[in-house]
C-alpha cells in the first residue's frame, strides 16, 4: 500500500466513455468485435480517463471503468452462468411485470440501453473480475490505484431472478454463497497484487431504508415489492463481512449512494445515512465512500472510527463547485473526523452506466480540479 497525502483526492470509479468506446461496447455485446480489438479501444479510453485525473491532480486514480458496460453488468464477461439482458428484456422474466414496467418509467431509466446480469446457471469464474484492469493501470500510471467491484449484496440481488436462476440454485442465499466465494477470491487476489484501494459498491442499501420495504430499484429486478429491510440489511452485512475477511491488510471502501442514472434529482432518493449507520458500523471496511454534495443526502453522519470518503462535488450537475465550497464541505466533515480519516471524492461516478453518462469528460475534469485545489488549501491550512 503506497503512501497517500492528507485529504487524498479520488473518484468513485466510473468516467464517461468516448464515442468510439461506446461503439466498441455495442459491437462486443453483439459478438462482432474480438476481445483483442476491444481491449485496444478500451485501453486508449483508459489512457484518456487517467490523463484527465492525473492532470487534475487526483492522488488515487481509477481506470474509469472504461471496459465495463456498467459497474455490475461486466461480470457477465468474466463468469459462466451469467447472461446479460436489457432492462426491457427483463420484463419477460421478472415476476411483477407491470410493477417493473412502471418502475422503469417512473425512474427515467433507458430500458433498452441499460444491461442487467442475471444468473442462468452455476456461477464459475472464467477469468478474474478486475485483475486485468489492475495490470493495465499499472502499465499506464505510477500513482496509487483504486479498483472497484460490485458489492456482494447488490450482485446477489441483481443476479437472482427466480425464473432463470432456480435450476442452478435453490434460493438467493445459496447464490449469495457462490457470489461471496467469487468476490472473496477477487478481493484476496487484488490485495495480494497490491491494489492500493479496493472498493465495493452497494448503492441499493439506501433503497432498503428509504423506501420502507417498497424497494424500487431496477438494479435488483426481483426484489419483491415488500420486504423486511432489517432482514435484507442483515443479509448485506453478512455477505460483505465474509468478502472483506479475505482483504487482509488492504485498504477497503464501501460506496453507498442514492442512485446515479438520471440528472433529474427528483427521480433519485432522499434521506440521511442515519438509519443505515448501525449496519454500516458493523461492516469491517476501512472507509465509507459516501455522497454529501447533493442536498438529498442531508446532514453528515459520523463514520465512527472508519475513514470517510466525502462526496464534495455532484457528478450530475453542469455547475463546477468552487474551491471554497469544497473546502467548506471538508471543514464540516472535520468536525466529525480527524484529518487523517478524510478523503475527497465526487458523490458517485461520472459514468456509472456507459449509455447514460452523468457528465462530459471536460466538466468532470474541472470538478476534479476544484477538488484537488481544495485539498491543497486544506493541507496548507494544517501546516
Ligand atoms: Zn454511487
Amino acid at each position: 500500500m503506497r503512501e497517500l497525502p492528507l485529504f487524498p483526492v479520488t473518484t468513485v470509479g466510473s468516467w464517461p466513455r468516448p464515442p468510439e468506446l461506446l461503439q466498441a461496447l455495442r459491437a462486443r455485446r453483439r459478438g462482432e468485435l474480438s476481445r483483442e480489438r476491444f481491449d485496444e479501444v478500451a485501453g486508449a479510453a483508459v489512457r484518456q480517463a487517467l490523463g484527465a485525473q492525473e492532470e487534475a491532480g487526483v492522488d488515487l486514480v481509477t481506470d474509469g471503468e472504461q471496459a465495463r458496460d456498467n459497474f455490475y453488468s461486466f461480470v457477465a464477461e468474466k463468469l459462466d452462468g451469467v447472461r446479460l439482458y436489457s432492462l426491457a428484456g427483463m420484463l419477460d422474466v421478472v415476476d411483477d411485470k407491470e410493477g417493473f414496467r412502471q418502475l422503469l418509467d417512473t425512474l427515467d431509466v433507458p430500458a433498452y440501453a441499460i444491461f442487467h446480469p442475471a444468473c442462468v446457471g452455476e456461477l464459475r469464474s472464467r477469468e478474474p473480475l478486475a485483475e486485468d484492469e489492475l495490470w493495465r493501470l499499472r502499465t499506464l500510471t505510477d500513482r496509487p490505484v483504486k479498483i472497484t467491484l460490485p458489492g456482494p449484496y447488490l450482485l446477489t440481488r441483481a443476479l437472482w431472478v427466480q425464473e432463470l436462476s432456480r435450476d442452478a440454485y435453490p434460493n438467493k442465499e445459496a447464490l449469495g454463497d457462490a457470489v461471496v466465494a467469487i468476490l472473496g477470491d477477487e478481493v484476496e487476489r487484488l490485495a495480494t497484487l497490491g491494489a492500493d484501494f479496493i472498493q465495493l459498491d452497494e448503492p441499493v442499501l439506501t433503497e432498503l431504508v428509504f423506501t420502507q420495504g417498497r424497494t424500487r430499484t431496477f438494479m435488483c429486478a426481483s426484489l419483491a415489492a415488500r420486504r423486511d429491510p432489517t432482514e435484507e440489511l442483515e443479509l448485506a452485512v453478512s455477505l460483505l463481512t465474509r468478502v472483506l475477511a479475505r482483504a487482509g491488510a488492504a485498504r477497503t471502501g464501501l460506496h453507498v449512494c442514492r442512485g446515479n442514472w438520471s440528472r433529474d434529482e427528483t427521480r433519485l432518493l432522499s434521506g440521511t445515512y442515519a438509519p443505515l449507520a448501525p449496519w454500516l458500523e458493523r461492516v469491517p471496511v476501512t472507509q465509507l465512500v459516501l455522497e454529501y454534495a447533493t442536498p438529498r443526502a442531508g446532514r453528515l453522519v459520523s463514520p465512527g472510527e472508519k475513514e470517510l470518503g466525502l462526496g464534495v462535488v455532484n457528478p450530475r450537475s453542469d455547475e463546477i463547485e468552487s474551491v471554497e465550497q469544497v473546502v467548506e464541505r471538508a471543514r464540516v466533515a472535520l468536525t466529525e473526523v480527524e484529518p487523517r480519516q478524510l478523503f475527497l471524492n465526487p458523490d458517485c461516478g461520472f459514468g456509472t452506466f456507459a449509455s447514460r453518462p452523468m457528465n462530459s469528460h471536460g466538466t468532470a475534469k474541472r470538478k476534479l480540479e476544484a477538488m484537488a485545489a481544495a485539498a491543497r488549501r486544506l493541507r496548507e491550512e494544517l501546516d
